[in-house]
């Protein structure tokens, strides 16, 4: 559900990835809409391909670490 435009999207954050500042073709959502953010110009900012891509790695990274020190079993039941 788009709740915005693309104007508007740059409007709020400017034209260009908030990570690299270049050219920019994806959303990035702050807090992932999986994890229950939602999908307004608050949490929705713009990112290209490649910084997105690093994003995932780190998330992916974090997860990994999280498991290895225990703490997945209490960020599972927060949720
Ligand atoms: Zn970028």
């Amino acid at each position: 559900m788009d709740s915005f435009n693309r104007e508007e999207l740059i409007a709020a954050h400017g034209d260009r990835c908030f990570d690299c500042g270049g050219p920019w073709d994806q959303l990035d959502h702050r807090i992932p809409v999986a994890a229950g953010g939602s999908h307004d110009l608050a949490n929705c900012r713009p990112i290209c391909m490649r910084c997105n891509g690093k994003k995932l790695h780190a998330s992916d990274r974090r997860a990994i670490a999280d498991f290895r020190a225990g703490r997945i079993m209490l960020w599972a039941a927060a949720s």
